[in-house]
């Protein structure tokens, strides 16, 4: 928890939201790299160039500045740096599309001040490999992290009753917390063609095998429902 009143802290971020407040002030949302989520009042951030130098905007990895003032709820942004932006990644729609989904996701699941240890390295590594990647690939391994670090990790490579591994079909079932085979199943409707999403790595640096490519939209598809259930999205 932040505490010191008028101490001021550095950190690093990522912005989630901004939205325009009254004539001339931001509120921002930032995920910052040792105290999760914070919320920020940018005083004058609509014409200040100066402080917050341009780069006040989604998808660069930041370093900011700010202070928690005597009064009111709102920690104060007092100024912001740019450490890295995503050059390649903002060039490209499935790339951006995929950090921006990011940014609300975490926008959404995070609680103030709600630390997820591991969660914001991820992050970092997530827009480092949406640098190179189609967007697809990184964007599932990024969900499907990121639902683990979150607490609720899911089995997908093989049934989560009986361990069968194998078979043409098989089922999600969120409330086994990943898939079932074809006999575990109880009313056998929705199967996955396919199978299961086997014992492959699920990493950014791994190239996707052939397959997965085949079914990453299916894949994508099964780690959003878990998002919605899991967070009420
Ligand atoms: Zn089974």
């Amino acid at each position: 928890m932040v505490s010191k009143i008028g101490h001021r802290q550095k950190e690093e971020a990522f912005l989630l939201k901004s939205v325009d407040y009254s004539d001339n002030h931001r509120i921002l949302s930032m995920f910052t790299s040792s105290q999760g989520r914070l919320d920020f009042i940018a005083l004058g951030a609509q014409n200040s160039k100066k402080r917050f130098s341009g780069v006040l905007d989604y998808l660069n990895c930041l370093r900011i500045d700010f202070i928690k003032p005597s009064r009111g709820s709102l920690l104060q942004l007092e100024s912001v740096e740019l450490i890295q932006e995503y050059t390649a990644l903002r060039s490209d729609y499935d790339r951006m599309q995929a950090a921006l989904s990011w940014l609300k996701l975490l926008h959404q699941v995070l609680k103030p001040y709600g630390v997820v240890p591991g969660l914001f390295l991820l992050m970092n590594e997530g827009f480092s490999a949406l640098e190179q990647g189609d967007g697809l690939w990184e964007d599932i391994v990024f969900r499907r992290k990121a639902l683990g670090l979150l607490g609720y990790g899911l089995q997908l490579e093989y049934c989560t009753h009986c361990g069968n591994s194998e078979g043409n079909f098989c089922h999600f079932l969120l409330e086994e917390g990943g898939m079932v085979c074809e006999s575990c199943h109880p009313l056998k409707k929705n199967p996955i063609m396919g199978g299961f999403f086997s014992k492959f790595p699920w990493e950014f640096s791994t190239e996707p095998p052939q397959w997965l490519k085949d079914r990453g939209a299916q894949a994508r598809k099964i780690l959003d429902e878990a998002f919605q259930n899991y967070f009420a999205l």
